[in-house]
Order: structure tokens, then sequence, then C-alpha cells
């Protein structure tokens, strides 16, 4: 059997190597674009902000690595098209030489790229998106060449991110411009008012509700940002309005989304017979929601390319289990989400009741304890948890786990508050933040 697999990153390289690992025989070939693989982007902003100054800790495993374990693996190679009644895929090399090359099993993890919208004067020097290495390093060396200000445009995940970054490198002047009327709109509104104090807090100015009109330069390096307010002086601006599917090669005869994404089911095969797709270029079944979404998380890349692997080699996977669980850093607080918030509940027409509660990340009588808000989201009629937001200044991220397990687990609130949680003073209370919340679901 030949698995051909079109790019090296997060989902592409699980699937090749589980492949490699437990079907030695089977002829596994990688192409991919860059001559990067397998890199860890997740970490790219920590990079930028100086917490790690060593861009080769961002690769987990290096091509040599999966050469040897037999993957035929080919860097610079551009996949530009796929016949799928052939069975082939079309490819330029890195001389720019044509190829053509057959598969018995294809898996498409192409991932994602930044949105670069075609804003004028975009192509200009000191513009970045953030998602290769490259990029990062260049974004990097511009943070550190003492810029006076610097424009952050969108206020998602990797936008905010991002602006801690230009804090910790001591930029001057940051602003945040962002179109709707909230930063992190994946949360609910309170959390998204929390992380605008947190910013505010560190000297960020955040403009929402505001959308860019054109990038204003000056010997084709940027030097200001126009929206349709006003004008911000920007030395260096990143761009951070979201990314997009790598699909658009593939031309008709697959199924996908409306924003491009490969339809997948929970075994990550696509509309087309012997075609898989797994990462950021496809769906994700929703646990909650029982229906591919998009939803481009690493946790879900890695997951996708692994069992997509076993797929391909005839065993029978589901993963049918995304619920979009996330965290994040923003100075001094951290946030964290898994399963539907309230926007969600609504705009699927779910009866839903929340509870939101404020508690102690510890006992009170050890140092340092801190203000944890956590709101659950559950179902009206049962008390089955559907969601679940936190926010503190620490000791809150990591909590959020527990709430997906009961998630995924379909636990009612009744269930959670009385679930054995361990307690010592350092770490929690007796009645930890976790089981208040529930018990407090009425
Ligand atoms: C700054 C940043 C921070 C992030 N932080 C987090 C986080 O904290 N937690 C989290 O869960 N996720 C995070 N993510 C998301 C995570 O990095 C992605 O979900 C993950 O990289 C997706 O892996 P992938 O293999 O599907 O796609 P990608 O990483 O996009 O890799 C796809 C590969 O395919 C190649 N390719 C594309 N088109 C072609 C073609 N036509 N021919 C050949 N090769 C091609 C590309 O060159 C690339 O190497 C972050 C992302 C960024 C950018």
């Amino acid at each position: 059997m030949k698995f051909l697999v079109i790019g090296g990153n997060a989902a592409g390289m699980s699937a090749a190597s589980r492949v490699k690992r437990k079907s030695p025989d089977t002829e596994v070939v990688v192409l991919e674009q860059t001559h990067e693989v397998s890199y860890g982007a997740c970490g790219l902003p920590y990079y930028v902000a100086g917490l790690n100054n060593n861009l080769d800790l961002m690769r987990i495993r290096k091509a040599d690595q999966f050469l040897a374990n037999g993957v035929d693996l080919r860097l610079g190679c551009d996949v530009t098209d796929a016949d799928f009644t052939a069975k082939t895929v079309s490819y330029t090399d890195e001389n720019g030489e044509a190829h053509v090359e057959s598969y018995d099993k294809l898996l498409i993890a192409t991932g994602s790229s930044p949105k670069v919208p075609p804003i004028p004067g975009i192509r200009q020097k000191n513009i970045f998106p953030l998602k290769t290495l490259d990029q990062a390093a260049a974004l990097k060396l511009a943070l550190e060449s003492n810029p006076k200000s610097v424009v952050i445009v969108g206020g998602g995940y990797i936008g905010l991110e991002l602006a801690e970054a230009c804090i910790l490198q001591k930029v001057p002047e940051i602003h945040i411009v962002e179109a709707l009327d909230r930063l992190l709109n994946v949360f609910d509104p309170e959390f998204s008012e929390m992380v605008k104090t947190e910013l505010e807090k560190n000297g960020v100015h955040i403009h929402l509700g505001e959308r860019v009109m054109s990038f204003e330069g000056e010997d084709d390096k940027v030097t200001a940002v126009k929206t349709d307010k006003d004008c911000y002086a920007a030395d260096v601006v990143i761009l951070s309005i979201g990314v997009s599917p790598n699909t658009r090669f593939l031309s008709e005869g697959i199924e996908k989304l409306g924003n491009g994404a490969l339809v997948t089911d929970a075994s990550m095969k696509t509309s087309v017979p012997d075609v898989y797709a797994a990462g950021d270029c496809a769906s994700v079944w929703s646990k909650l929601l029982d229906k591919p979404m998009y939803i481009a998380l690493g946790t879900n890349a890695n997951k996708q390319g692994r069992l997509a692997g076993d797929a391909v080699l005839g065993k029978n996977v589901r993963f049918a289990r995304a619920l979009g669980t996330s965290m994040l850093r923003v100075m001094g607080m951290e946030f964290a989400k898994t399963g539907l918030g309230e926007q969600e509940c609504k705009a699927n027409g779910i009866d839903y009741k929340t509870t939101t509660v404020e508690s102690r990340s510890h006992a009170r009588y050890y140092p340092d304890p801190v203000t944890l808000t956590v709101k659950l989201t559950y179902r009206a009629a049962d008390k089955v948890l559907l969601g679940a937001q936190i926010a503190g200044a620490k000791e809150a991220a990591v909590r959020i786990d527990t709430f997906a397990c009961a998630v995924d687990q379909g636990m009612t609130t009744d269930e959670l508050g009385f679930l054995d949680l361990g307690y010592a003073p350092p770490f929690a209370s007796v009645w930890d933040a976790i089981a208040i919340a529930a018990n407090a679901s009425k």
C-alpha cells in the first residue's frame, strides 16, 4: 500500500509516523511545500516575546529523523492539484520541475495560513502575519529594533498573545484594532471585558469596532494604520485576523465547508473514497453539536493525524469529541474555555442556563490565593454541562480540563459538584472552584 501525505506539520507527520510505526512495509511519502517539518507554531509567540531565544526548540522532530524511520519525506514540494479518479497528485519540486505522484490512500494535511486581506498598502515591509518559523524570526527582529509603535490588527488568541509579546519586548506604544465590538470573541462578553482591562492595565490601547482601511507607508515601509475612525502611527504591524484552510489547490469534486475546510466524518474520511483530511485544513467533529465544525487547534490536528494514520491502515477509528477546549495567558491573567458558551448555545437554539461564580484558587490561609471567575453553561431541562469558561490570575487555565472531562462524559452539574476532586491547602479549597460553580447551578 502506498500512503501519500500532503503537508508535513502536526497532522501530516503524526499520520506518517503512525503508519510507518504500525506498518513498516507501507510506503509512506510526504510532500511538504517548505523546508520545515513538525514544528510547534503554538510556541512562536513566546519566542517573539523573548521568553525563549532558541528558535530551534520549536522544531519538535527534524526531517532526518523521519527519513531515518523510513518516511519518504520530500521538502520544497508544492502540491498544485489532485486527480481523485486517477488517484494522483501533481506537484512542483524545489527546482520547479513538475511531477505526478500516485497513491492508494491520500491524507490532505495542508493546514491553514493567516488571512492577509487585500487592504491597500498591505504588501509593505514590517507588516507581519505569524505562522511559520521565518515569520517569527522576522517579527522578533522587528520588535527588537526598538519600534516606537506597534499596531496589532485582530484581537483573537494570536493577536492577544502577541500583544503580551510586545509588552514583554517593551514596545512603548501598542494598539489593538478589532473590527468586532469586543476582544477574544470565542469567549462570552464578560471574559472579553476582563482581557481588555488586563491589557489596558499594561498600557495597551484597544480600539473596538474599527476597520482598517489602509496601511500608510514611506519607502515601501509601513508608517501608520488608517481605520474608518482614526489613524495610528506604526513602525510594525501584526496581522492576526484569523486563518484560512489551505485547500484552494483542490478544484471541484471534494466537499468543503463555507470557509474552504474539507468536510470529514469522525474517521477523517472526506467525501472522496480513499482520501482523508486532518488538522487545520479540515473540519473536526463537534461532540456537542454533532456535526463537522472548523476548530483550528493543534490539539485537534495531532489527534486527527494520528487517528487518520490508524484509519488508512483499516482500523475502525472515531474522533467525534472535539469541544474546542483552549487556553491562553495575557500578562497577569489566564483564560480558558471548553464546550459551548452562551453565544453558541443561542446560535444553535439550545435551551440553556448559566451560572457564574467567583471563588478562591486555594485555601484562604495558604499564601496568595487569587479569585477565579467560573461561568458554566448547562442544559435547562436536565442540567447536563455544555461548557465552562474560567479566568484568574493563576491556577485557572488547567482547571478547564476537569470541565472538559465532565462535558465529554455528559455529566450533570450535580454530578460534577460531588466529583471526588483532590484537596490540600496549597492547591485548592475543600470545595474547589469547580465544585462551587457546579453546585451553584440551579
Ligand atoms: C502563533 C500560533 C499560536 C498557536 N497556539 C496554539 C495553542 O496554544 N494551542 C493550540 O491548540 N493550537 C495553537 N495554534 C494552532 C496550531 O498551531 C495549528 O492548529 C496546527 O499547527 C495545525 O497543524 P496542521 O498540521 O493541521 O497544519 P499546519 O501547521 O498549517 O501545517 C500544514 C503544512 O502543510 C504544508 N502545505 C500547505 N499547502 C501545501 C501544498 N499545497 N503542498 C505541500 N505542502 C503544503 C505547509 O507548508 C505546512 O507545513 C497556534 C497557531 C499559531 C500560528
